[in-house]
């Protein structure tokens, strides 16, 4: 069982490996499903289940049957005791159960059979002699991964080789011990708001800006071939045009992942426990007439944040987006005339003027927070980061104390770039 003082994360990093580093993977991965399946079948005739007890009654064997060592042994009698757990478990509550097997392609790592080194590589355990590797990270040190990695506080757990699709990854676990004041305020939020749309993909709470000119510049490029090409009509023509509709997609997928990774990126340099989107079901004035590609491209956004937030442990959430364009974020006036154009959010009554997404995305994660505020349950307090400050409901403004450069505006308007 993991202690309950333990915050526990995962990092997923995609391995470089050499030809002779795959086979040698392939190998371990072989062998360690065969030590575990003789422990399990082991466990499973002497019905037992504790992980030390089933380590001394079939060590020998798989020492023997195998070309595992010492250490991965122990662990492939650790991980058949956990399934055997889990079996025991259905048995008791009188459901369906059979010998578990192990057939998935993976491998269990510790302190003892991985190494994490500074430089990013890592020296794994294999059935022959260690190897060490490359991970490989995202390059604009904005992965999710480096805040682990980098960091004094997170310590590297148990972790798992995993092979997928002719690759190697390895989910790094880590932990942390969950100091005293994570606990008292366990129910405070800080909530990231993401507005998404088409001229900017998406604009944070944070005023971080994600533009979307490019995705939609590249996208209608594509589409002009592709007419042209469909014209043509030829055999030729058409295995040209699955050809580039298969890179399209490849490229597209791969630039709104490292959004969603400079997103996440934004949400734990704010600490913010939560991240919030206006959902998708609605259809917003705007994005009612928004073309199929940008429905796609926000949908797949949410998604990889929704995934990559939750290896972080952090919450995704969605808030009906009506009147987020709107009203003003300062104020509370909320009229359809404070919306100057497209771009420009000018408040009608106190005269505030921004960015027309930013503020929508300070109002969508606002929404959020005060929902949390109504619920009279609910004892904690709930925050929306912004760039310069936080602002609680009742409690306004607050700057951060950090923060270096004076005191920066905080209708901030989209960077020039
Ligand atoms: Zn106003």
């Amino acid at each position: 069982m993991a202690g309950p003082d333990y915050l526990r994360r995962t990092a997923i990093t995609r391995l470089s490996v050499s030809e002779r580093e795959a086979d040698l993977l392939e190998e371990t991965i072989v062998e360690w499903q065969r030590g575990a399946n003789i422990a399990t079948s082991v466990g499973w005739t002497n019905s037992v289940t504790d992980k030390r007890r089933l380590q001394s009654l079939c060590y020998d064997d798989i020492r023997d049957q195998t070309d595992l060592g010492s250490q991965h042994t122990i662990l492939a009698c650790f991980q058949a005791a956990e399934a055997l757990k889990g079996i025991h478990t259905r048995k008791q509550e009188g459901r369906e159960y059979s010998m578990p097997e192990f057939t998935s392609p993976t491998v269990t790592y510790d302190a003892k059979t991985m190494t994490l080194f500074d430089d990013g590589t890592v020296s794994l355990a294999t059935t022959a002699s260690r190897i060490r590797c490359e991970l490989v990270l995202p390059e604009d040190e904005e992965g999710y991964q480096y805040q682990y990695l980098d960091s004094e506080e997170w310590q590297i757990t148990e972790s798992t080789l995993t092979a997928r699709d002719g690759e190697y990854y390895l989910h790094l676990g880590f932990r942390k011990h969950s100091s005293e004041s994570e606990t008292d305020t366990a129910e405070d939020r800080t909530v990231l708001g993401v507005d998404l749309g088409i001229e900017n993909l998406a604009v944070t709470s944070t005023a971080h800006f994600e533009s979307g000119r490019q995705l939609l510049h590249e996208h209608r490029e594509y589409e002009k071939v592709r007419k042209g090409l469909q014209r043509t009509g030829t055999e030729s023509a058409r295995r040209t045009i699955v050809r580039r509709g298969d890179r399209e997609k490849r490229h597209n997928r791969d630039y709104l992942h490292r959004v969603s990774n400079r997103i996440l990126r934004e949400a734990s340099k704010y600490d913010c426990t939560h991240i919030v989107f206006e959902d998708l079901t609605y259809i917003r004035d705007a994005m009612a007439s928004s073309p199929r590609f940008q429905q796609w491209a926000h949908r797949q956004l949410v998604r990889y944040v929704s995934y990559k937030a939750e290896e972080q442990g952090i919450e995704v959430e969605f808030v009906d987006p009506q009147n987020t364009s709107r009203r003003c974020c300062d104020c509370g006036y909320t009229s359809q005339n404070n919306r100057v154009n497209r771009e420009v959010f000018e408040c009608k009554s106190c005269g505030s003027t921004a960015n027309a997404d930013y503020n929508a995305a300070k109002n969508i994660g606002w929404k959020f927070v005060r929902c949390g505020q109504q619920h009279s349950q609910r004892t904690g307090d709930s925050q929306l980061a912004l760039k310069s400050g936080t602002v609680k409901p009742n409690r306004g403004f607050a700057p951060y104390p950090s923060v270096d450069s004076g005191v920066e505006a905080e209708n901030t308007d989209k960077p020039a770039s």
